[in-house]
């Protein structure tokens, strides 16, 4: 499954907010270090549709789409260069499928600031520019390869081209994904660069940041296109101590209404591209993870091998009209409920009964 790389420079929270993810009670250090091997948190993806399917269909459990972090050693300046976790750290971040920079944005003397002060926008042009710089260095090794490769072979030019292409985005202090655009990621696919991959920002923010509106407006104008979260991560961590009720006061507390994980949980989902759809049934409601663009064979798929192998077609209603009629019975009398085939491309909330051969 596809997994969102945790990053940030040393100290903004992000064990903090990794042990929240993980409901792990790791060692939260005061220590640019603390956290050297990549680990895996997996969150629900909050899903209210799931409880109400449950009431129509009698369904005894609810399934909801999940979504994974993986924790990846702290980043340093030079990074690049391979000095301290650098190779390390780079290779990680080679795996994951986007990369998630905990930035911190919390005002706190007791914390140090590796950089002596809270700059979040400059915090996040560190990180990118060794990632940057990591791509470079891949591009210098590879352009000369393409050169020769697409002298003797006509068909590898456009490889070449949008290479040199990328070349120039990097050689600008600009990410690949920023120039998304303008570029071909598929000519680019076997390059395996790291910033073409989606980014998304979590801002690490106290209380006067997440009641500010317009300061968050202008921190997510800054990263555009790349995803933006608000939250706190140590509160993030404290509510899972508490029961539900004093869980909605301290979020009170900080002017929020649900806790920071639902919104990093579903913005993750957003920037690794993806969407559910739903079955329900007596046994279970749940939400299945496809991507955006999906059809639906590649859908029944995700549910069994043989279902996208043997796929007839796809019996579904889209969740508001089903809520509306009240039951499937219903929503059928209704002419609610279509039969696709497999050109049918998935929409966010269908509700679906695959016709399969075995
Ligand atoms: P890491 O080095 O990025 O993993 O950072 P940690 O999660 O270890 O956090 C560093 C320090 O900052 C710890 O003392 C945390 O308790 C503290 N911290 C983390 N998040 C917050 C926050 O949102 N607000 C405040 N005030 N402190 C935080």
């Amino acid at each position: 499954s596809l997994t969102l790389g945790i990053v940030g420079l040393p100290n903004v929270g992000k064990s903090t907010l990794f042990n929240a993810l993980t409901k792990n009670d790791v060692l939260a250090a005061n220590y640019p270090f603390a956290t050297i091997e990549p680990n895996v948190g997996v969150v629900e993806l909050p899903d209210p549709r799931l409880g109400e399917l449950a009431k129509i269909f009698g369904s005894e459990r609810l399934v909801p789409a999940t979504v994974s972090f993986v924790d990846i050693a702290g980043i340093v300046k030079g990074a690049s260069e391979g000095a301290g976790l650098g190779n390390k750290f780079l290779a990680n971040i080679r795996e994951a499928d986007a990369i998630c920079q905990v930035v911190r944005v919390f005002a706190d003397d007791d914390v140090v600031h590796v950089d002596g002060q809270v700059d979040p926008l400059a915090d996040i042009q560190i990180i990118e520019t060794e990632l940057i710089l990591a791509d470079i260095q891949t591009l210098e090794k590879a352009l000369p390869r393409l050169e020769k490769e697409a002298k003797k072979n006509k068909e590898l030019g456009p490889q070449r081209d949008e290479a040199a292409k990328a070349q120039a985005v990097l050689d600008d202090g600009r990410t690949l994904f920023s120039a998304k655009d303008s570029l071909d990621f598929s000519l680019l696919r076997e390059l395996n660069l790291m910033t073409t991959k989606p980014f998304l920002y979590v801002f690490n923010s106290d209380e006067s940041v997440l009641t500010d509106e317009d300061r968050k407006a202008e921190l997510k104008a800054a990263v555009a296109p790349a995803d933006a979260v608000f939250l706190d991560a140590k509160v993030e961590a404290e509510l899972l101590e508490l029961d539900d009720e004093s869980a909605l006061e301290l979020l009170e507390s900080i002017g929020q209404t649900e806790p920071g994980l639902h919104a990093l949980a579903r913005t993750g989902f957003h920037t690794l591209g993806l969407q559910t759809y739903l079955t329900a049934g007596p046994k279970e409601a749940r939400a299945w993870t496809i991507h955006k663009g999906d059809t639906a064979p590649q859908a029944a798929g995700v549910i069994h091998t043989d279902f996208e192998r043997g796929f007839i077609k796809a019996e579904i209603v889209s969740f508001d009209d089903l809520v509306e009629a009240g039951s499937m019975a219903a929503a059928k009398a209704a002419g609610k409920v279509r039969m696709e085939g497999k050109d049918y491309v998935m929409q966010d909330g269908d509700v679906v009964e695959f016709r399969f051969n075995v």
